[in-house]
């Protein structure tokens, strides 16, 4: 496996040498010119999707139609798109018809100048016919051509605006600024997964509660959450954890507008962001398990808080509800570092077939004389299997046989 930079490379010197006029693009142009490395190195090229597909026989086309290619190296698949100028927008999103074109077309089609940057791969040098080095070495996101037309032909751009710009520090240009501001209510028109996407993508990054207010203050976050407009703070979503989940951060961000435990958040947000199963069973828990510490800790049962913490989403949860009441959070994680330590959520000494076994019936007890049984051993009552089915028995008895 090479390093990615070097399988790009490899695939534009055979763009090259093939004598096609070949560059890096975008992203990884702009994220090296800020010294970071680059987590994709796309290419951009004056071939044409069958050339390329020539030249690289194990090439596959994906969105072939928009001439992109992919091209396995080195145990990476690169993107390698022919130049081109896109036409008419139909669903502000896709283009309806794709025409190749030269490099500066190419650089024109796309969102920002700081994306809109070349770098021959030969020489090194970065070729800009938008002012993206500027604008870069000067802190801007500006949007390439008319702020107004680039956002009308698709305007999930206003998204990746407050993510880019919150990931690297930027500010946005006055006149891009009020584009969106202007069109802020508009992002109704782009299909949710691509707002998801985005949105994944803006709170799994550290710089998250920076994206989350410039989203606030351009107005998209009524139109990016299913809400009313709130204003308020964001101390739950600046106290993550930079490595913090995605979900973890909505729900931090859920809790801070003071939208999150309204009835029908769940529903609101599985439909405006596509939450999956796994995610949605997440943020119900976060909440849960919020609400559960911060109401009822302190009363619980020694085996209620023991169940409480070994339910898996227990540390994130309780991270969040540390700006409520943090004096009893610290208390609660010290009491998990001790539950940890004994071990979390123990196999239970006995189930319903050892019921069976002893004679008992299957009924609807057998559950709650199980429960009842691992909460003594969650407490420590019962050690071993046999005090396990002694108490299990006692407490049938009381109920009365097969009940
Ligand atoms: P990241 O590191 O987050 O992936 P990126 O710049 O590589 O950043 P991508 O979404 O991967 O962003 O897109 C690659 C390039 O394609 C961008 O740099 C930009 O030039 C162009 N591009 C992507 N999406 C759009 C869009 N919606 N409108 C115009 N150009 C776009
Ligand atoms: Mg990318």
């Amino acid at each position: 496996m090479l390093p990615p930079g070097d399988a790009a490379m490899h695939v534009a010197k055979v763009l090259l040498e093939s004598g096609h006029e070949t560059y890096f693009a975008g992203g990884c142009v702009r994220d090296r010119l800020l010294g970071l490395e680059p987590t994709d190195h796309d290419i951009a090229t004056s071939a044409r999707p069958e050339t390329v597909a020539s030249l690289f026989p194990h090439a596959r086309g994906v969105g072939a139609h928009f001439g992109v290619m992919l091209v396995p190296s080195g145990g990476h698949m690169i993107e390698v798109a022919t130049f081109r100028s896109d036409g008419a927008y139909e669903d502000g999103r896709r283009p309806s018809e794709v025409s190749f074109g030269s490099a500066e077309a190419d650089a024109q089609r796309r969102d920002f100048t700081i994306n809109g940057l070349f770098e021959h791969p030969g020489t090194g040098e970065v070729i800009d016919f938008v002012g993206g080095r500027d604008d870069l070495d000067a802190g801007v996101l500006r949007a390439i051509g008319v702020p107004e037309d680039r956002i009308e032909e698709d305007r999930l751009r206003m998204l990746r605006a407050v993510r880019f710009s919150a990931r690297f520090s930027l500010e946005i240009d006055p006149s891009t600024r009020e584009a969106i501001i202007a069109r802020s209510d508009r992002l109704g028109g782009v299909s949710r997964e691509r707002v998801g996407h985005e949105l994944r993508r803006m709170l799994g990054h550290p710089t998250r509660a920076i994206a989350a207010a410039m989203a606030e203050s351009l107005r998209l976050d009524v139109s990016i959450l299913g809400t009313g407009r709130v204003e308020g703070g964001l101390k739950r979503l600046e106290l993550l954890d930079d490595q913090a989940d995605w979900i973890d951060a909505l729900t931090a961000w859920e809790l801070d507008r003071g939208t999150a435990e309204a009835a029908g958040s769940p529903a609101r947000l599985t439909e405006a962001l596509i939450l999956s199963n796994r995610e949605l069973v997440d943020l119900e828990a976060l909440l849960g398990i919020r609400q559960a510490i911060l109401g009822r800790w302190t009363e619980s049962s020694l085996a209620h808080r023991k169940r409480l913490a070994g339910r898996p989403q227990f540390a994130r949860s309780l991270a969040i509800a540390t700006v409520d009441e943090s004096e009893l959070c610290e208390r609660v994680e010290a009491e998990f570092h001790g539950f940890r330590a004994e071990g979390l959520s123990p196999q239970p000494l006995i189930g319903g077939d050892d019921l069976l076994d002893a004679g008992l019936q299957a009924g609807p007890r057998f559950k709650a004389i199980l429960d009842a049984t691992y909460d003594a051993q969650l407490e420590g009552r019962v050690q071993d299997r046999a005090s396990a089915l002694e108490h299990a028995l006692g407490l049938a008895g009381e109920s009365g046989p097969g009940e």
